[in-house]
């Protein structure tokens, strides 16, 4: 009795194994989908393939099996679509144009650096490549200031607003090592697999108007967005995937519950331990249903 008017995603970049960051998104995701009588679906996000760990995935993959999450329909992976990526391109191709311009050159005309932490494009190539410059990248271009600002309400955020041309700039679409980039991925991804709601964290709040810029540009519909806060280290750095794995070994139920218990109190369910991890399950979807309505989300 699953309903397809709610879709969720996790969808985790294969660098390391899930961590207690990590865990608090796909916790989310999984929650908020279950309170919903939703579908949840996992996407293995391994399109840097420069990046993905072997094997990661895989152990990703076994430790949300060992916390009770499991995918409803097939797990999908990002480098085995590049079709629908290029497809998207295709049809964004007259709001893109090629780029010859290095990090270092993008770093030293000093326009600012984007919430991500790129430095934002000054558009130096916008009007075509200069004579004896090559293609590295592919980028799409913002609309003027002015008719630049994206806004959407986030389910815990709020209203968010950000100008595209002064805070993101020109953004990449297809990188200079030749995979596509994350925004164009997602957007496709999330669209194709019929995602209706996106939770997630906070460290993509920044990238959302992005993804709503090209959902509007590609015609797609845009999701229901809520992003949680970010776990971080005691120096308020954002956990990283290689510090802190999960250490969730087979059958063991208890160290599972652990973890969940961990995640949900950072989410801000106050929970008694369960002697189960079904009996997790049975007090944490409708614990989340609470906050959401204390919430109003
Ligand atoms: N793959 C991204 C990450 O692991 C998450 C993408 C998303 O949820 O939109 O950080």
């Amino acid at each position: 009795q699953l309903s397809n008017t709610y879709v969720g995603r996790f969808a985790p970049s294969p660098t390391g194994p899930l961590h207690a960051g990590s865990l608090v998104a796909a916790l989310a995701s999984y929650l908020d989908a279950r309170a919903h009588d939703g579908v949840w679906l996992v996407r293995i996000e391994d399109i840097d393939e420069g990046r993905a760990v072997p094997g990661a995935a895989q152990e990703i993959l076994a430790q949300l099996h060992r916390l009770g999450m499991d995918s409803d329909r097939e797990v999908v992976w990002q480098s085995r679509r590049k079709h629908l990526y290029q497809a998207a391109f295709d049809r964004l191709a007259a709001h893109a144009y090629p780029c010859g311009c290095n990090r270092r050159e993008i770093a030293d005309s000093r326009l600012g650096i984007a919430p991500d932490g790129a430095a934002i494009y000054p558009g130096t190539c916008r009007a075509g490549l200069a004579p004896g410059r090559s293609t590295r990248s592919l980028r799409l271009r913002v609309p003027e200031q002015g008719t630049d600002t994206i806004s959407f309400d986030d389910r815990f955020a709020g209203r968010v607003s950000q100008r595209l041309a002064t805070e993101s700039g020109d953004f990449v679409l297809k990188r200079a090592d030749g995979y596509w980039a994350y925004q164009l991925a997602v957007v496709v991804d999330d669209a194709e697999q019929g995602v209706t709601d996106i939770v997630r964290g906070a460290d993509l709040l920044d990238s959302t108007p992005r993804q709503i810029y090209l959902q509007r540009l590609l015609g797609l519909p845009t999701p229901r967005y809520l992003h949680v806060p970010v776990v971080r280290n005691a120096d308020g750095e954002k956990l990283s995937k290689q510090t802190g794995a999960l250490a969730v070994q087979p059958g063991d139920e208890a160290g599972a519950i652990d973890a969940l218990l961990a995640a949900s109190r950072f989410l801000g369910l106050m929970l008694e331990r369960p002697d189960s991890l079904a009996g997790f399950w049975q007090v944490a979807i409708p614990a989340w249903r609470l906050l959401l309505a204390q919430r109003n989300a």
